[in-house]
């Protein structure tokens, strides 16, 4: 006895802990199927010893309590959370105590898909929205209405069929589509900050930001199903709750069923079932509940969910195999990743899947996975494999605890944690494999859009040290690309033309190319909108920026810092002199010149360098700093170096004194 009030004691500690992670940090480290293992373990403990249950046990309790730093909303009508069925037998057993309870023979039910978001009650007064709040403990919850507003499928006012009842509390689910949870999460990859763990999370994370700009950026929509208080409406059943619902205006689910028995209902579930990858947002089962609402209220609810519904959740689609190694991979921003690789490579939900991110050590340690394990991996909302948990017992006592190496693995500088983060980092600019994500990213479609930089080009550059930083790219010659393995005359004109190309882009997408943390594409956008130039955002201070609408104080904090490092100005005034556009005014502009490409060498007589560049400017024309084919003309002046060699072996017309100004003059 002694040990089962030890266990039971163990797990409610547990889920406290796992409870505080997913609903007050929306970072869980374990796995919901792991999470609901636990539940249920603890459940049947308590319904075995009863006097094992305590009023505070995880069991009797809804959700988690809501974050101080918002305000919080008594719900008028407590918010619950659902008993779950993981089988048919189940469902038929929630049927039995239904219609035992109701004294019928059949019961009429309502299925919907269980939406995997975040539960909110909207209230309306007098067709108008006044306040929004999430579940919070069921009773209380955090008062996030300036947050909901932004959310677009979310009506506003109600619309006139609805009657404009007095008080309506409407309530329904949160989510984020899976599309926009994985470009969410690409996103923060790229800025080096965490992923989140599922779509739910990320709802969660988006929708509880102190922040309503955050939030409107997130690509969240909504699903209502339910009422808690109302005033001024009639209804009968659920079915024309959902109807008025839809009505009134909001979004409610297309796959709604209304099932004349058990049976039918459960059909509609194993339907579902197979076609839940079909959905574009997450489901995680099924809803079920009886569609009278005088039978509802008939049966009423335990301290923890209502009596007449039943969620059936979906078995989750898992398989064993082997944990062969960690690998750690280093991002652009020097982000460590562990990552776990299968031998053998398994089957979940319709692909292989041969690896899985393990995010941090301290998820390794939760769920105790070792090198060498025999491991539970899991498509999380279908989605993301995951690795679930280990299998001590299958353990031969050659596995390996895991632990995140204290040196870089790419460069072998010493590894740092800064302080409130759980990412280890490199902390060295240099580091080639950082070296080779930034290159990457510079060249990637959204940056600089260098047609033919991938990743094997720039492996063989970084291999032969071609290139050291970003800035060196624009240094290459056409002949030592032709050299390299796999790459002709042809490819490497190509990829000279693209980079020469690649000068000309706007100066918003070289500062996103330049890979600051937290400065994405749309922060680059915005801050290229308030400067007229690179430089004279370089200038600017920590309070200029955050007083930016779009700019906060960590992506001011972050500018500040990439901008005060010397190497990275010295990359900037490497860029610069190779010709990188750096300023909002397009350098094409239109003139005689527009569309020609000079390269300016050896000294001029009667022109400064940059009265020359003036000279070319002022006519549409543009001044770069290599030769290359897409050059239309080298100015050699006196004591020309090797561009006018460079010129005169690819051909490029090469200009003296003379002809550079009668060409200015023509
Ligand atoms: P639940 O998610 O099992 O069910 C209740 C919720 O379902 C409602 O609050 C609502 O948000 C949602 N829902 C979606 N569609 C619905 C519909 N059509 N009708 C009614 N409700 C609908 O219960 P819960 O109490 O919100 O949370 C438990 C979940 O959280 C479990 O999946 C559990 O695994 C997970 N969890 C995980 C961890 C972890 O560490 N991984 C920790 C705590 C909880």
């Amino acid at each position: 006895m002694s040990d089962v009030a030890a266990r039971a004691a163990e797990l409610r500690q547990k889920l406290e802990y796992h409870n505080w992670r997913y609903y007050v940090l929306d970072d869980p480290v374990i796995t919901d199927s792991e999470y609901d293992r636990m539940l249920r373990e603890l459940i049947e403990l308590e319904e075995k010893y009863p006097e094992l249950r305590t009023p505070d046990s995880p069991t009797q309790r809804v959700g988690g309590a809501p974050r101080p730093e918002f305000g919080t909303v008594v719900h008028r009508v407590p918010m619950f959370s659902l008993a779950n069925a993981y089988s048919e037998e189940e469902l038929r057993d929630f049927d039995r105590r239904v219609r035992d309870l109701a004294g019928e023979a059949k019961v009429e039910y309502v299925v919907e898909l269980k939406i995997d978001g975040l539960a909110v009650s909207l209230t309306y007064e007098n067709g108008v929205f006044v306040q929004g709040a999430t579940r919070g403990d069921g009773v209380t919850g955090e008062d996030i209405t300036a947050n909901l507003r932004t959310v677009r499928s979310l009506p506003l006012r109600l619309r006139e069929e609805a009657g404009a009842p007095p008080l309506l509390e409407v309530r329904g689910e949160v989510f984020m589509p899976k599309q926009a949870f994985l470009e969410l999460n690409a996103r923060r990859e790229e800025e080096g900050e965490p992923l989140f763990a599922n779509p739910r999370n990320a709802a969660a994370g988006s929708l509880r930001q102190l922040d309503p700009k955050v939030t409107a950026e997130r690509s969240l929509d909504t699903f209502l199903y339910g009422l808690g208080a109302m005033e001024g409406l009639e209804l009968s059943t659920h079915w024309e709750l959902l109807a008025f619902l839809r009505r009134a205006g909001f979004k409610v689910n297309p796959h709604i069923r209304l099932c004349s028995n058990i049976e039918e209902a459960i059909e509609y579930c194993l339907n579902w079932r197979e076609r839940r990858a079909e959905l574009p947002y997450p489901i995680d089962g099924l809803v079920l509940k009886v569609n009278s609402l005088e039978l509802q209220r008939a049966l009423g609810t335990t301290a923890k969910s209502p009596r007449w519904a039943v969620a059936y959740k979906f078995p989750a689609e898992q398989a064993e195999t082997r944990l062969k190694e960690i690998v750690v991979s280093v991002g652009r921003t020097g982000v460590l990743t562990p990552t776990a690789v299968f031998d053998p490579p398994v089957k979940l939900a319709g692909t292989t899947v041969s690896r899985a991110v393990l995010h941090n050590e301290e998820i390794i340690r939760e769920r105790d996975i070792r090198v060498g394990d025999i491991v539970l991996v899991e498509k999380a909302g279908d989605i993301i494999p995951e690795v679930v948990a280990s299998r001590p017992e299958r353990r031969t006592g050659e596995e390996k605890v895991f632990t995140m190496p204290k040196k870089c693995p790419a460069c072998g500088a010493e590894v740092v944690r800064l302080p409130g983060e759980v990412a280890y980092r490199c902390p060295n600019v240099s580091c080639p494999a950082r070296l080779r994500e930034s290159l990457i990213h510079f060249g990637s479609r959204a940056a600089m859009d260098i047609d033919g930089l991938g990743p094997a080009v720039i492996n063989q550059l970084l291999e032969r040290g071609l290139v050291k930083n970003v800035a060196d790219l624009y240094r290459l010659q056409a002949e030592e690309l032709a050299k390299l393995p796999r790459f002709g005359a042809k490819s490497a004109a190509n990829l000279i033309a693209a980079l020469e190309e690649s000068k000309s882009r706007s100066w918003d997408r070289l500062l996103y190319a330049l890979g600051i943390r937290y400065v994405g594409a749309t922060v680059a956008k915005t801050l290229a909108a308030h400067f007229p130039d690179l430089r004279s955002l370089m200038a600017a201070s920590k309070e200029e920026l955050t007083a930016i609408p779009g700019v906060g104080e960590k992506v001011a904090a972050s500018l500040v810092e990439f901008f005060a490092e010397p190497q990275n100005r010295a990359t900037i005034e490497r860029l610069a002199e190779a010709g990188v556009n750096m300023s909002g005014q397009r350098k094409e502009r239109a003139g005689p010149l527009a569309g020609k490409t000079f390269v300016l060498t050896g000294t001029l007589a009667g022109f400064t360098r940059a009265e020359a560049q003036a000279a070319i400017e002022a006519r549409g024309g543009r001044v770069t700093g290599s030769v290359s084919r897409a050059t239309d003309y080298v100015v050699a002046g006196e004591k020309p170096g090797s561009k006018l060699e460079k010129a005169r072996a690819l051909g490029v017309p090469v200009l003296s004194e003379e002809e550079f100004k009668k060409l200015l003059e023509a």
